[in-house]
Order: structure tokens, then sequence, then C-alpha cells
């Protein structure tokens, strides 16, 4: 996506921006846009399974990849993907199958310092021996469910 009124590659007014990352191996390469601030952390079974441990993902506007042959998608809901390298099995990106969000891993990027961390979610499906420092919003995957409207 690009936006004519910014095409002097200087940063938006907002905190979004472009980035670059790419797998372990190298042959996935990508170009994020609109690269939020700050981390997500999802504590749920399925990220803890996919991930070998809590996501940490920061939502993106769009990507664009280099040889996205390498990249292979995981369906893992109904209404989710997950994306990594077929090679090498970096973990790249979750997103919503109608296209409308893509959060992306964040050790995915080449540079991954600079990100906040804005909340965590499922955090009754955390394991007791670890926890995340800070004070930030913690929902439990009700509280979470509800804030999108999916349980009342
Ligand atoms: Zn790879
Ligand atoms: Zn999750």
């Amino acid at each position: 996506m690009s936006d004519a009124t910014h095409d002097n590659g200087q940063a938006q007014n907002d905190d979004r921006q472009t980035k670059t990352g790419g797998c372990l191996c190298g042959a996935v390469k990508f170009t994020a846009t609109g690269v939020g601030g700050d981390h997500g952390v999802c504590h749920c079974g399925t990220c803890r399974k996919w991930s070998g441990g809590p996501t940490m993902a920061i939502h993106v506007e769009g990507m664009e990849f280099e040889n996205e042959d390498n990249v292979k998608s995981y369906v893992s809901s109904d209404w989710a993907e997950r994306g990594f390298c077929q090679n090498c099995g970096t973990h790249l990106f979750y997103r919503l199958r109608d296209g409308s969000m893509t959060v992306v891993w964040a050790g995915a990027f080449d540079k991954n310092d600079g990100f906040s961390l804005a909340n965590e979610i499922y955090i009754d499906s955390k394991p007791a021996g670890y926890n995340f420092a800070g004070d930030h919003p913690r929902m439990t995957e009700h509280e979470f469910l509800k804030s999108l409207g999916m349980v009342e």
C-alpha cells in the first residue's frame, strides 16, 4: 500500500513505520508497512505450542514478500492462519483470513528493539513459572473475547 503524500521516505506523523525482516535461513525477506510501536503478548495454548513460548507480535498494516513461494501458512482456526518459512520454520505472522488484521512476530524483524509492551492476553492460560514485568493491561481469555464482542 503506498501513500503519495508520504513518498519522500520520511517517517509519518504517527509512530507507525516501515520495517524490514526475514527468516533465520534468509529464504524469506519482507517489508512491513504501518508497523505499530508495541508488542502484544499472547499466552494462549495455540500460540505457546506454535511458538514454543508466548507470542510477542506487532500489528502491521501490510506485508510484501520477496520469494513468497518460501512462505507457507498453517490454518490454525476457522478465522486465522499462521505463516512460516518452509525451509527453516521461522514464525513470521498471524493473520485473519479475511485480511482485516496481521501481526508479525517481533523476532522476525531485522531490528526488534524499541517496541514497548502494550498488553497481555489469555493471561489465565499462562504457565505459572514466568511473568512479564511492567504495568500494562492483562486480559483473561473471557475478557479478551468480550472486548471483541465474541462472548457476553
Ligand atoms: Zn527460512
Ligand atoms: Zn495466542
